[in-house]
C-alpha cells in the first residue's frame, strides 16, 4: 500500500525534538510506550543554544542513566567553569565566581551538605551536545519512532484520539497519524499552542541595557582567543562596557564560543552578517582577532511569558511552547526538561492503565505555577544585571575610572552569586496545592533563589543524602513508585503493598535503617513519585489506599 494512504498509529505523538520532546521520548520509551516524534529540523541543534544544565536536570539524567555521558560533553573535564566579568575581554577583570570543573563536580558533590546536598551538581554544557545524547537514548527504545526532517502540519482532537497530518520537510507524501495523545514540544512559535488558541500571559518587550531587547547571537571559532586573553580562563565571559554589552560561553573549551551581544536601539541587526559579527565581537574583546563565523542570527531577550493553559483535552504543550524565558539563570531549557519529566510518567501510567485519565489533569496545576515562578526568577536576574548601567568612565585609567570599576565589581560580584548559585531555584520548585499531592499540614520553607532547605514536606524534591555504602539515596529509588521506610523500626508497610497491588501500581518498598534519614525526612514513611517528588509522608500506613489513590489521580 502507498505510504501516504496508510494511517500511522502510535500512542503519543510528540511535535518537536528539542530537549523537551526528546526528554519526553526518553520518559515514555523506557516505559514501553510507543511514540512518534517529529521535528522539522534535519537533526538536533547545530547552534549551541542553552549553556547550563542545572543540578536538578542532571539528577533526572542520572535517574535515566546518562548523567555521566552528559557530563563528559562540552568542556574538557579539567576546564574551569567560572563566570567572569570584564570591561572587555582584553580589558579589566571586574568580577568572578569560581565554580568546579566537571571532574571536581563529581568528586565535590559527595561532600556537600545543606543547600547543595545532591546527587549531581550543575554541568556547563551547550544544549547541542545534550540533545545529541538525549536523541541517542530516545532512539535506543524500540517504541520510539524519532523522525527529524518531518513536520506536524495540523491535528484534530476527536475526543477519542488525535488525528494529525505530518510530512517530510523536504516534501513528499503527507502521512496521517492517529495517536492517543499529542504533546506540543514545538518551541516558542508552537503550532500546537496556536492551533489550540491558547494565549500567553506575562510580560514581553521589556527593555534593559542588557538582557532586554534584541540580541545578536554568533556561534564562532576563535582559535586565537586565549593568545590575547590576559586573564584566567572561565566558562562564561561577560563584557561590560558602554559600547557593547555581551556574554560568551565556551562551547568546547578550545576554540568554539557562543557569543551574544546586546543590540542598541536604532541598529538593524536582522540585516547583520559576518562582517558585523566580527565588528561586534571585536568591540566585546577590545581588539580584532581572526574568527570564523559558524552561524549568526537575532533573538529577543525580555520575555517572561507563560501560556494561559497547558492542556486541552488530549493535547498538552510543554517547554518553550508553554513558557518563554529571558535566559538569565539558564532556566528555559531546564524548565522544559522538567515539564517532560512531569508529563512522561503520567502519560505512561494512564496509557498502561495504572492510573485514571484524571491523573493528566494534574500536569497543568503542577507545571504552570512552576513556569510562572521560574520566569519570575529569570526576570529578577535580568533586572539585576541588565539595569545596572555601564558608563564610559568605567574604562578610564583615572581615579574616577578606578572608582567606577570598584563599584561595578561590587555589584557584579553580588549579581553573579545571585544568578549562578541557585540551589533554591533548581531544587526548591514545588507542587503545593496539586490535586495529586497529599499535604501533611506542614508549610515548606520559604522559596528563595540562593538557598534551599531540604524538606520532605509533600510536594517537593525529596531530601538527598549519601549513604554509608557510598550510594546516593536517589539511586536506591525505584523507577516507578517508591515507599521509603526509614529508621531502625519503621511501621508495618503491608497496607501499602496490598493497596498498590490491588490498584496495579508498581511500588517498591525501600528500607533504610539509618536513623539520620528518618530525621532528615521527619517521618518514618515517605511516598516518592516516579519523577522523584514526595507525594506523601507519614508515620503510619493505615491510610495507604486513600494516599495511593490520591497520588495516582483518583
Ligand atoms: C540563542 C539562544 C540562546 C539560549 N540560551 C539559553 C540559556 O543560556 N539557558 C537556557 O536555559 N535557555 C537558553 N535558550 C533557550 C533554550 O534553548 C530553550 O528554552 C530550549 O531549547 C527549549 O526547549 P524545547 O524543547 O521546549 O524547544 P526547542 O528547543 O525550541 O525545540 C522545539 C523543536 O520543535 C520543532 N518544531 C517546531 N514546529 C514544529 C512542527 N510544526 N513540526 C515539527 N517540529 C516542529 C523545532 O524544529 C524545534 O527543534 C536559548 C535559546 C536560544 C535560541
Amino acid at each position: 500500500m502507498d505510504d501516504s494512504l496508510r494511517v500511522l498509529s502510535t500512542e503519543v505523538l510528540i511535535a518537536g525534538g528539542g530537549p523537551c520532546g526528546l526528554m519526553l521520548a526518553n520518559e515514555l520509551g523506557r516505559r514501553g510506550i510507543r511514540t512518534l516524534l517529529v521535528d522539522m529540523k534535519p537533526g538536533t541543534a547545530f547552534n549551541p543554544q542553552a549553556n547550563a544544565t542545572q543540578a536538578r536536570t542532571m539528577e533526572h539524567f542520572r535517574r535515566l542513566g546518562f548523567a555521566q555521558e552528559v557530563r563528559a560533553q562540552g568542556l574538557p573535564a579539567d576546564h574551569p567553569t567560572d563566570i567572569a566579568y570584564f570591561t572587555r575581554y582584553t580589558g579589566y577583570e571586574l568580577a568572578r565566581l569560581s565554580l568546579p570543573t566537571a571532574e571536581q563536580a563529581v568528586r565535590n558533590v559527595r561532600g556537600m551538605t545543606g543547600s547543595w546536598s545532591a546527587a549531581e551538581l550543575p554541568h556547563r554544557v551547550s544544549q547541542k551536545f545534550v540533545e545529541a545524547v538525549l536523541r541517542r537514548h530516545a532512539e535506543a527504545h524500540a517504541g520510539n519512532d524519532v523522525r527529524y526532517g518531518w513536520q506536524l502540519l495540523e491535528f484534530r482532537d476527536t475526543g477519542e484520539d488525535i488525528v494529525a497530518r505530518v510530512q517530510p520537510t523536504a516534501g513528499g507524501p503527507v502521512q496521517e497519524v492517529r495517536a492517543r495523545y499529542l504533546v506540543g514540544a514545538d518551541g516558542p512559535r508552537s503550532l500546537v499552542r496556536r492551533t489550540l488558541g491558547i494565549p500567553w500571559a506575562g510580560a514581553s518587550g521589556v527593555r534593559r541595557d542588557f538582557m532586554g531587547g534584541q540580541m545578536f547571537a554568533v556561534y564562532l571559532r576563535a582559535p586565537g582567543f586565549y593568545e590575547v586573553f590576559p586573564h584566567a580562563r572561565a566558562w562564561m565571559y561577560v563584557s561590560f562596557n558602554a559600547q557593547r554589552r555581551a556574554f560568551m560561553a565556551s562551547v568546547d573549551g578550545r576554540a568554539e564560543f557562543a557569543f551574544h551581544a546586546a543590540v542598541h536601539e536604532g541598529e538593524d541587526a536582522d540585516a547583520w552578517g559576518e562582517a558585523d559579527a566580527r565588528r561586534v565581537f571585536a568591540q566585546a574583546l577590545g581588539r580584532e582577532i581572526d574568527i570564523e563565523v559558524l552561524s549568526c542570527g537575532t533573538w529577543t531577550a525580555g520575555h517572561s511569558l507563560v501560556a494561559q493553559s497547558f492542556q486541552r483535552g488530549r493535547v498538552f504543550i510543554a517547554g518553550d511552547a508553554a513558557h518563554l524565558f529571558t535566559p538569565t539563570g539558564g532556566l528555559g531549557y531546564n524548565t522544559a526538561v522538567e515539564d517532560a519529566v512531569n508529563l512522561g510518567w503520567k502519560l505512561a501510567s494512564v496509557l498502561r492503565g495504572a492510573a485514571p485519565p484524571s491523573l493528566l489533569d494534574s500536569y497543568e496545576p503542577e507545571r504552570q505555577p512552576l513556569a510562572v515562578r521560574n520566569t519570575g526568577y529569570a526576570r529578577q536576574f535580568a533586572d539585576s544585571v541588565g539595569l545596572y548601567p555601564a558608563r564610559p568612565v568605567l574604562e578610564e585609567g583615572s581615579a574616577a575610572g578606578a572608582q567606577e570599576r570598584a563599584a561595578a565589581s561590587e555589584h557584579l560580584n553580588a549579581h553573579v552569586r545571585l544568578e549562578f548559585n541557585i540551589p533554591g531555584v533548581t531544587f526548591g520548585g514545588r507542587y503545593d496545592g496539586s490535586p495529586v499531592i497529599v499535604p501533611d499540614g506542614n508549610a515548606p520553607p520559604p522559596d528563595a533563589a540562593n538557598d534551599y532547605v531540604p524538606t520532605a514536606c509533600p510536594g517537593g524534591r525529596p531530601p538527598h543524602a549519601w549513604l554509608a555504602d557510598g550510594r546516593s539515596l536517589f539511586d536506591t529509588f525505584h523507577v516507578e513508585w517508591t515507599l521509603l521506610a526509614l529508621g531502625p523500626e519503621p511501621p508495618d508497610v503491608a497496607p501499602f503493598i496490598r493497596s498498590s497491588q490491588a490498584m496495579g501500581m508498581d511500588l517498591k518498598v525501600v528500607h533504610h535503617p539509618d536513623p539520620a534519614l528518618r530525621e532528615l525526612y521527619e517521618a518514618p514513611l515517605a511516598l516518592i513519585r516516579p519523577d522523584q517528588i514526595v507525594a506523601w509522608r507519614g508515620s503510619e500506613a493505615e491510610d495507604a489506599e486513600r494516599v495511593l489513590r490520591r497520588a495516582r489521580g483518583g
